[in-house]
């Protein structure tokens, strides 16, 4: 990351819901003047860096082999040239399709997806930046420029159901403050997902519930754990930390379900856990019903590897807690990102 003074931090803001931000200036290059955004506190608000949004490798390395003046001058010269594309990128762009549908269905409603992007850098950066938005047709208007200092504070304020970064430090200091976050990597095979359905993809345990039964797994084994799982069948778990993305998004389908687009819903989501389902499924499957969340797909797949299955699924985003099951998915071309929560940091291995 880019450390630069708290003196250089910038916001942009296209309304001036919060005091003392100033509105982003209409640039000539505009390509398409898009519908207000909606309130932070209405909308699923889903803030990205930018180094996740788009590819700044390039620039990182600029930066750190030059350090920040150089930097600097690199993006200023370089700021009519876009940036490639990011693991985060297909997962907006679809999070943008389904408010196309929203929008069609609910013309005055604000509960859509809003999208801020989160960069440290600083506001010079912001010209490129929205040179490569405008070039892609995407529809961000809330930026978010921290020149370095933490956006933690800023993601609270934006009521903030879901933060993408490459930082995994930031990750586990938003999850620390219960923003729901996970960390995004490069990854060189990426499949191709769908145009028309979000599709989102949850692992069960230390990510949708609390690590309670992995903690059971961990320190005693299989054998413990189905016992435990048994034993507290009718014991809702926990909620982990993207329930409450998970909630979000269920929101939004009711209200296709609302015109009748049940069957074509353009949003899908899918639980790929670990689990077996005779066994330790139902304690998952009670607990998600208890919490009225429903899961369009759940995968037992009973200690198999996941990424064959994901790469049927196909989703835009694939959160699991464990790396080797993040890498795993990542291998055979999902966009897989880590929930740095839970027990399973303690055991980077497969156990
Ligand atoms: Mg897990």
């Amino acid at each position: 990351s880019a450390p630069l003074s708290p003196v250089q931090c910038m916001h942009f803001l296209a309304q001036g819901s919060f005091s003392g931000l100033q509105s982003l200036p209409a640039t000539k290059h505009r390509t398409h003047s898009g519908p207000k955004p909606p309130k932070p506190e209405n909308a699923v608000t889903v803030a990205v860096s930018s180094r996740v949004l788009f590819r700044t490798e390039r620039e990182q390395q600029v930066f750190d082999e030059q350090g920040i003046e150089e930097y600097l001058r690199f993006q200023v010269e370089h700021e009519n040239e876009h940036f490639p594309t990011g693991p985060a990128f297909p997962f907006v762009k679809a999070l943008e399709a389904v408010n196309v549908r929203l929008r069609e269905l609910y013309p005055q409603s604000e509960e859509l997806f809003d999208i801020v992007l989160v960069t440290y850098n600083h506001a010079h950066v912001g010209v490129r930046l929205i040179n490569t938005i405008n070039h892609h047709n995407l529809f961000i208007e809330r930026f978010c420029m921290t020149g370095g200092t933490s956006p933690i504070g800023y993601l609270k304020a934006f009521h903030t159901n879901l933060y993408l970064s490459a930082d995994a430090d930031k990750v586990r200091e938003a999850l620390a403050e219960g923003i729901a976050a996970a960390t995004m990597f490069m990854s060189e095979k990426l499949s191709a997902v769908s145009q028309t359905q979000l599709r989102v993809a949850f692992d069960g345990d230390a990510v949708l519930f609390s690590d309670e039964s992995e903690r059971i797994f961990k320190a005693h084994g299989l054998d413990k754990f189905f016992e435990h799982e048994r034993e507290n069948e009718d014991r809702l778990l926990d909620h982990g930390p993207l329930k409450g993305f998970l909630e979000a998004l269920g929101k939004l389908q009711k209200k296709f379900y609302a015109k009748g687009h049940r069957m074509d819903c353009p949003i899908r989501t899918y639980l790929v856990t670990a689990r077996s389902a005779a066994s330790s499924g139902i304690r998952a499957l009670k607990t998600l019903r208890a919490w009225g969340l429903e899961i369009d797909e759940a995968l037992f797949l009973a200690g198999a590897p996941k990424g064959p299955m994901l790469e049927k699924i196909r989703p835009h985003i694939y959160f699991d807690d464990q790396m080797f099951h993040v890498e795993g998915a990542a291998e055979m071309g999902t966009i897989a990102a880590h929930v740095p929560y839970g027990i399973a940091q303690k055991y980077p291995r497969k156990q």
